[in-house]
């Protein structure tokens, strides 16, 4: 059974685990379907408790060699790293369109580009780091950004390379080990991952992946009593889940989780960027977790704007994720089409208005058309749950006090969309709507040293730049008191 590998669009993607820099192969395994066309790609190597348990001592064994290698020593390596993702563009593109149903373009353009740059980034912001020196009449504070240990990352299947690059590039530069558990419904590119590190001259056990299902595996790995840290990005019922492992062990969590964000256009934005963003919130399908779903909407211009956002949406392809002309490809299995289709149908029978969609898509049996409501009460289930489709709902508002009440009225507080003609309103507004990111005037850039995470059950803590290292770091004190080594440090 080891050696086991699929051939996907010409790539060999190995389905067995990578454990101290080999492939491990497990009795059990499942099966990854292509969301496009149900194609069947592979049966994945299920892990347990025995692979985890492998993972997590080859992790432990492989931190103290690479903690010492200092961010200078770790620097070259993971520039290598980002060099071969690169290298591996096509291969990462295709696997991931065809695992997981995102656009193929995309993946080519933004999504690998961006997973190097999540490694060479924080490559180069660990040397720039963090260590320094607060200065106290008795003592000098030094402060430290030691390694932490061995990081469980848990990632989930609408973005599984750049999500989990994403947390693989700080924790390696700060000098942890790492057993990553890639999504069940999208396990291949986090495989190829692991031949890339490799490629790259990452030491055996420095990166592990334990593939499995979520509830077997990844239960396995968050209960593991040798982890230091534990990065989750996926639901909140999961992360209810993780956080009581996580506090049974004392183990440091973050949880990067949903969103129900608002969208909000003012009567003086610029009306067709923002329709043109508003329809851009479809694309993968709306699975997206920071996707502006809520489309608030200044009531003067609702026509006007309705109907430029109609025309921009009338005019997305929804089709194959590998066809340029796609915009919306599929939803990614069976079972979570049979859950935003579930969310349509009751919001359809609470009386909410189809302004457009709201049925199944030509294209084949997981593609569902680009959706809009209008007209839903506003704590009815479609306007306060997490739809993770192609599902918007529109409302318009009156006055800055009641767009923000608006805003605020979800348990989320991901992220946010405002478009506005006007700065001090819009820097009113933005600095009112709870939220980890909120975007002006644009969608979806930022600096990877910005901070990025959510609000109320968005998540636990933030990432990206100094943020990251605050996480995957052990942040110590050595305070020495002034003089007490005398002039010559001894
Ligand atoms: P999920 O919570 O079902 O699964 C995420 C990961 O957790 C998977 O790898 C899964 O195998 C694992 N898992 C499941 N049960 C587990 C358990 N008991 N112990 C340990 N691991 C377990 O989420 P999903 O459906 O894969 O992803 C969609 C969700 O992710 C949406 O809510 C979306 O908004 C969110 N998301 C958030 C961000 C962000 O950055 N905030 C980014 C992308 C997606």
């Amino acid at each position: 059974m080891a050696g086991s590998s699929a051939q996907i669009a010409g790539v060999t993607v190995s389905l067995d685990h990578w454990i101290d820099g080999k492939r491990v192969a497990s009795a059990d395994r499942f099966a990854t379907l292509s969301p496009i066309d149900g194609a069947h790609l592979g049966d994945v190597a299920a892990g347990g408790q025995a692979e985890v348990d492998q993972a997590v001592d080859a992790a432990s064994r492989a931190f103290p060699a690479w903690a010492a290698l200092g961010a200078e020593g770790r620097q070259p390596i993971l520039h290598r790293f980002a060099k071969e993702l690169l290298a591996r563009a096509d291969d990462l593109a295709v696997v991931e369109t065809a695992d997981n149903g995102s656009l193929l373009m995309g993946n080519q353009h933004r999504v690998v580009p961006r997973s190097a740059q999540n490694i060479s980034f924080f490559a180069d912001w660990a040397l720039t780091l963090l260590d320094h020196k607060i200065e106290h009449e008795e003592v000098t504070n030094n402060v430290r950004y030691d390694p932490a240990g061995v990081a469980a990352l848990i990632t989930p299947w609408n973005a599984p390379l750049m999500l989990t690059t994403w947390k693989v590039g700080p924790a390696l530069a700060a000098g942890n080990t790492l057993v990553v558990k890639p999504p069940e419904w999208a396990p291949l590119t986090c495989s190829l991952l692991a031949d890339i590190a490799d490629k790259a001259g990452l030491p055996p056990g420095v990166l592990n992946v334990v593939q499995g299902i979520g509830e077997e595996a990844g239960n396995a790995l968050v209960n593991h009593p040798g982890l230091a840290r534990i990065s989750f990005t996926g639901s909140v019922p999961t992360a209810r889940i993780i956080g009581q492992a996580a506090a049974r062990s004392i183990t440091p969590m973050s949880a990067e989780l949903g969103g129900k964000s608002p969208f909000i256009v003012c009567a003086d934005a610029d009306l067709d960027a923002a329709a043109q963003t508003v329809a851009g919130q479809y694309i993968n399908a709306g699975q997206v977790c920071l996707a502006g779903t809520r489309i608030l909407v200044e009531q003067r211009i609702e026509q006007e704007f309705l109907a430029k956002v109609r025309a921009a949406v009338t005019h997305m392809t929804v089709g194959d994720p590998r066809a340029s002309a796609t915009r919306v490809g599929p939803l990614i299995h069976p079972e979570h089409y049979a859950r935003v289709t579930g969310f349509v149908e009751r919001a359809k029978a609470a009386g909410a208005e189809v302004l457009w969609g709201g049925e199944q898509a030509d294209a084949g049996a997981l593609y569902f058309q680009p959706t809009m409501f209008a007209g839903a009460a506003p704590d009815a289930e479609i306007s306060q749950q997490e739809v993770f489709g192609p599902v918007l709902t529109w409302q318009t508002f009156e006055t800055d006090e009641e767009v923000i009440a608006i805003a605020n009225s979800t348990e989320y507080g991901l992220a946010g969309t405002l478009f506005c003609g006007n700065e001090s309103r819009a820097m009113r507004i933005a600095s009112q709507v709870v939220a980890g990111t909120l975007w002006v005037n644009c969608f979806f850039v930022r600096d990877l040293a910005a901070p990025f995470g959510g609000s109320r059950v968005s998540g636990i803590g933030r990432e990206g730049g100094t943020y990251s290292f605050d996480f995957y770091c052990d942040i110590k004190n050595i305070a020495v008191r002034k003089g007490s080594f005398g002039a010559a440090g001894g």
